[in-house]
């Protein structure tokens, strides 16, 4: 059997060591938007099916047995494309999603629907933002002359960017001292994030709690249309089920 894994995310690397490991064979595909990604074992496919269709004409060229859609929470149209691309071509579908981070006593969290609302609600709580997230969602943020940002993503960004910004190009996983010192280093008032979930960069949420800086967080969108599970052994265990 053949396994695709969409990927760019830890999970979906963990996913595809695990299934290399047992001899079962397996493709991941990435987006192409990293300029030098950390690549998974085994196969490895770079770039767009061409929507849909494309995809669904792919998956029975390649004859491919079943696809894990182990994207990241707010990869929404790769996900959609799947659903659609999986129902076409016949294959079972599923979807592996990190549960989203939870709010614990002593955090100042402020829920909001997306980048747009975030871009709203981050300036009345403070002057000095933290943006983590991600580089694609920095035009939402182009328009405020008046609060400083320091960004950090992996790649330099494109503009639009904020009039006054600092970048700073960095990879996960970070650790609590590190984020407190990078907190503390710029004057960080309030931090923006997206609900990503996960131990990679969770550091900043317990990193802010402890200097009682609020944080902005973008929900995660809604999904539905294929079966979900939320760890990689439940994955891999949905995998060998259909072996
Ligand atoms: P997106 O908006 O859902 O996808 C846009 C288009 O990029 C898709 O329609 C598809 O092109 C292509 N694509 C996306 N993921 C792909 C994959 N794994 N393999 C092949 N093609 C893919 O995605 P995005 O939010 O730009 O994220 C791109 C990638 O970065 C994802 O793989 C995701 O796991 C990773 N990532 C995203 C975020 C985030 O915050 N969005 C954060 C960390 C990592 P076609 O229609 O041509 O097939």
């Amino acid at each position: 059997m053949t396994v695709l894994v969409l990927g760019g995310t830890a999970e979906a690397r963990e996913l595809a060591a695990e299934l290399h490991a047992r001899g079962i064979g397996v493709v991941s595909s990435l987006a192409g938007r990293v300029s030098a990604p950390r690549l998974p074992e085994g196969e490895v496919r770079i770039g767009g099916f061409g929507g849909p269709h494309g995809f669904a004409a792919w998956l029975a060229d390649q004859r491919i047995t079943a696809v894990v859609d182990a994207t990241h929470p707010f990869a929404e149209r790769i996900s959609a494309s799947a659903v659609t691309a999986c129902r076409l071509a016949g294959k079972p579908l599923l979807r592996l999603e990190r549960p989203g981070w939870e709010q614990g006593p002593g955090d100042d969290w402020h829920w909001v629907a997306d980048l747009g609302e975030a871009a709203r609600v981050a300036p009345a709580l403070g002057r000095r933002i933290f943006l983590t997230s991600g580089r694609q969602g920095l035009a939402a943020f182009a328009h405020l002359a008046e609060p400083w940002f320091l960004v950090r993503c992996v790649d330099p960004p494109s503009p639009p960017l904020p009039p006054k910004a600092e970048v700073v190009l960095a990879r996960g996983p970070y650790t609590i001292a590190s984020e407190l010192s990078l907190l503390c280093e710029h004057g960080i008032d309030v931090l923006v994030t997206k609900d990503s979930g996960g131990a990679h960069t969770s550091a900043k949420l317990t990193a802010c709690r402890d200097l009682g800086i609020p944080v902005v967080l973008v929900r995660r969108p809604d999904r539905g249309g294929a079966a979900s599970v939320a760890t990689v052994p439940a994955a891999l265990r949905w995998v060998l089920g259909i072996r």
